[in-house]
């Protein structure tokens, strides 16, 4: 079978592997605990069913303009200016089947092959792969003294004349920390004066809790979206815990997306005209529905922080954003549990049913991310579960659904 080299290299989504495994878990009977999967737990806001319901019941559902429907643009154009300061124009403006797509659109359109990509450990899974997708070469930046903020000195230091662009996510996948005002401003200039595509990534950028302030880019810049090489994504996965309606957007230079909209028009024509109706509902909605996610969110943190607090050994940064923890478990490994993060998180399934994603898929080996997007019994019972498994001084016995189990490796 001929599979080509480069498609041949690019690595399964592990959070969909892992999610898939926690499904047939389930499906078995087995009381799987998910901390893996980055997925809110809410209901569809009801303008967001209503809306596309209005478009199925109608019986008008049809190709749409590729970068997407007019009413929809005009939503994202009234958010942009809301949340942004910034007037976009319709042209500024294409809705792709998720945030995923639109990434993967900007880097299609503005990178040639070898061409370099800056990315910011840890990072968001999908950027290394989708960089390698279009032929180019992703560079990863590490913070050296530990931390999951990025330093300006590593950026220079990794820039080269093949470098296209950098990503920013912050609030951030999977670290939880929001990048600092300063930080921002420094990178936007650097961007501006390089002439470098500053491609902020921002589908998490109001679940940000007390104490963290995000801002956008643009605000420290003087160019408008014509002239400045900030470009940002967005969506409605995270903020309206809409994952599966697949629609996220990209605001940009009118250039970059006519060609964008070329690329999407011969890939998948548009998204969906239903789905696109409800994201229109949910951005012209009430949008308290986005607080009373955040303030579950925080209070997630608080619990989940406490918990990782009192776990003997492990080291935590607590997260000021996004619902995910990234906590260091470099006390327990390697040892004779697991050499790596990648064999404590199959331990962790194995013995606990806990499902987590190891550090090294976001380029942070010796951490595990913790999604506390669920409840707090799971997140509390989750930690309970993996103190069992690894931790000599928590109670040798538990219950696992109904069963009792007694640790014997330890
Ligand atoms: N960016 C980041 C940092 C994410 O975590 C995710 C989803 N996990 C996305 C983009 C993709 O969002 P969407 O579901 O809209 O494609």
């Amino acid at each position: 079978m001929n599979i080509s080299r480069l498609a041949r290299s690019i690595a399964e989504s592990p959070t969909f592997a892992l999610n898939e495994e926690a499904r047939i878990l389930r499906e078995r009977g087995e009381p799987v605990i998910n901390m893996g999967i980055g997925e809110p737990k809410n209901k569809t806001p009801i303008t967001a069913i209503l809306s596309s319901a209005a478009r199925l019941s109608g019986g008008d559902v049809k190709y749409t303009p590729p970068d997407g429907i007019p009413s929809l643009k005009k939503a994202i154009i009234r958010y942009t200016e809301e949340n942004y300061n910034r007037m976009a124009a319709p042209e500024n403006v294409i809705v792709s089947s998720g945030a995923k797509q639109s990434l993967f659109n900007i880097l299609y359109s503005i990178l040639n092959p070898q061409d370099e990509v800056i990315i910011l450990a840890p990072y968001w899974v999908s950027y290394p792969e989708m960089v390698k997708m279009v032929y180019g070469v992703p560079v990863i930046v590490t913070p050296e003294d530990g931390s999951f903020h990025p330093r300006m000195e590593d950026i220079k230091r990794a820039v080269s004349s093949y470098t296209r662009a950098i990503i920013v996510n912050s609030p951030n996948n999977p670290s939880g920390a929001v990048f600092s005002n300063e930080f921002i401003a420094e990178i936007v200039e650097f961007c501006e004066q390089k002439k470098i595509y500053l491609i902020m990534d921002d589908i998490y950028h109001k679940l940000v809790f007390s104490g963290a302030k995000w801002e956008p880019a643009y605000k420290y810049t003087d160019q408008d979206i014509e002239n400045t090489m900030i470009i940002t994504v967005n969506g409605v996965a995270k903020l309206y815990g809409m994952t599966g309606f697949r629609i996220g957007w990209a605001v940009a230079n009118r250039k970059l997306v006519e060609v964008m909209r070329n690329v999407q028009g011969q890939m998948t024509s548009c998204a969906s005209h239903v789905l696109q109706a409800a994201a229109e509902g949910a951005l012209n909605g009430m949008q308290s529905i986005v607080e009373n996610l955040r303030l579950g969110f925080e209070n997630n943190r608080t619990v989940i922080v406490k918990e990782l607090q009192a776990f003997n050994g492990i080291r935590l940064i607590p997260p000021q954003g996004t619902f995910y923890a990234l906590p260091n478990f470099q006390a327990y490994i390697p040892s004779h549990l697991a050499k790596d993060s990648v064999e404590l998180s199959k331990l962790l399934l194995k013995k606990a049913m806990v499902v987590t994603v190891p550090g090294k898929e976001f380029g942070m080996e010796g951490h595990l991310r913790l999604s506390y997007a669920g409840s707090v019994k799971d997140i509390t019972e989750g930690i309970e579960r993996i103190k069992w498994v690894m931790d000599p001084s928590s109670p040798n016995e538990i219950y696992i659904g109904e069963r009792k189990l007694v640790r014997d490796w330890l």
